[in-house]
């Protein structure tokens, strides 16, 4: 991709509002723009960004046999009164009034929806267990929209709902989720602590939250610091991560008791990125759902519902990974592989190079943003580091008479020169 015809609106300022380092980053690499309090317009290459995380995580959910389904954005509030939820949302809610004048809303999230549909179709006990998800855009009208699409008031979620027979059912359907959560953060390049909640409002007996640690959180946790040595790229990392003692500050301090000695406790804020809940038969029970079971005993089915903050993420993984020059994207979610920076454009010898390493980098299956703007090579540097992609190869003038090109990783700032095969196959890894 030629980024003289890619629309890629960078600011040079910090634009004022933002506070937080992922939404000033956003707005200035040009991931995102503001069209209203709380919502965002993703440009070329957030969406890229977005869409890669929205990926990994339809990856893991699939891997533990959820079925992906798509539920529409507006809802009828009669399926919310018949869960009684309708009047006890609140003003979160976005409601909505068709020409006819039937109440609708914008879903904030799905379960009355999930259920009524499954209910109408489910025939016997057969049907069970099942894990239906979508990845959808959801509305809450947030008091206080901030933080970019940290906090925004549309935002994209994948939510899961489980459906069981019985409580051992249920108890496993929640342990793969729990499973799928870890394994999806890891996949991300980041390390997401599992920590236990309290049910809330919305019932149930047991919920976890993931949470990203980072300065800009909104969570305060305190944690077992063995957390801190975890590489998230180890493999063991999930299961390692599973069993270690973390908990939302009021929590902690409510139970008063923690099995992790102090001289190992540590206290950091953490950036909610997932939710995972079981609710029992809260929904299939007000909602009216009964199955025959085996000995044909009518049964209520047991859910659970597990959110994942899509949208949020990106921001998330920002406030985790970057530095004074801009974002450093993992590899797994970059939104280009490698940023080619042709150092000289007005140089047929050099631009020819240019294009051909970039024939020979998309021809290995790598991504390549190709800066081949008439500008002075320290913006375009400026500009590659902002953006963050986590490969840099610049070819001028001088490399191109010594048969050589410099290779950077954005990352660790390392530069080498290469010639453009070895730069290649560095870079395939
Ligand atoms: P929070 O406490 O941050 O408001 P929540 O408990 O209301 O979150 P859930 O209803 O569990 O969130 O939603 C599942 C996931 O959706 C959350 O873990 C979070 O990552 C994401 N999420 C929730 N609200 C927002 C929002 N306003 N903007 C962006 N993402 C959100
Ligand atoms: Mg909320």
């Amino acid at each position: 991709m030629r980024l003289s015809r890619y629309f890629l609106p960078l600011l040079k300022e910090t634009p004022a509002g933002a506070e937080i380092v992922s939404h000033q980053l956003m707005l200035r690499a040009g991931l995102v723009r503001q069209t209203a309090a709380g919502i965002y317009a993703w440009l070329p290459l957030g969406y890229r960004v977005l869409e890669r995380v929205a990926a990994i995580v339809r990856a893991e959910q699939d891997r533990v046999g959820a079925l992906e389904m798509l539920m529409p954005t507006i809802q009828p509030a009669d399926l919310w009164r018949e869960s009684g939820r309708y009047d006890a949302y609140g003003p979160e809610m976005l409601r909505i009034l068709d020409r006819h004048g039937r109440d609708l809303l914008y879903g904030p999230t799905n379960e009355e929806m999930v259920t009524a549909i499954f209910r109408d179709s489910v025939r016997s006990y057969r049907d069970l267990p099942r894990i239906l998800y979508h990845i959808q855009w959801k509305f809450r009208d947030e008091v206080r929209p901030r933080f970019g699409v940290m906090r925004g008031r549309e935002f994209l979620m994948k939510d899961a709902y489980s459906f069981d027979l019985d409580a051992a059912g249920a108890r496993a359907s929640y342990d793969l989720m729990f499973t799928a959560y870890l394994r999806t953060f890891a996949a991300l390049g980041l390390k997401a602590v599992p920590v236990r909640a309290p049910t809330g409002p919305i019932g149930g007996d047991l919920s976890h939250e993931f949470h990203i640690l980072a300065s800009t959180g909104e969570s305060e946790l305190f944690y077992d610091s063995a957390l801190d040595a975890i590489d998230p790229a180890d493999p063991a990392a999930p299961e390692r991560l599973r069993g270690l003692y973390a908990m939302e500050a009021e929590e902690h301090d409510r139970l008063g008791t923690c099995p992790v000695p102090p001289e190992r406790l540590a206290v950091r804020r953490g950036i909610e990125v997932g939710h995972i809940f079981f609710f029992g038969t809260k929904y299939t029970k007000a909602m009216g759902m009964a199955v025959p079971g085996p000995d044909g005993t009518m049964v209520t089915p047991l859910c659970g519902s597990y959110g994942i903050g899509v949208s949020r993420l990106v921001g998330a993984i920002i406030e985790a990974s970057h530095d004074q020059a801009g974002i450093i994207w993992p590899d797994p979610v970059a939104p280009f592989d490698v940023g080619l920076l042709n150092l000289r454009p007005d140089d047929p010898a050099v631009a020819a190079a240019a294009d051909a390493l970039e024939a020979r980098l998309e021809g290995a299956g790598l991504s390549v943003l190709h800066d081949d703007r008439d500008l002075r090579a320290g913006e375009k540097f400026a500009s590659m580091d902002l953006i963050g992609l986590p490969w840099q190869v610049a070819v001028g003038p001088k490399g191109v008479a010594a048969g050589t090109v410099e290779l950077k990783r954005r990352a660790s700032g390392e530069r080498a020169e290469l010639s453009p095969e070895a730069a290649l196959a560095a870079i395939a890894g």
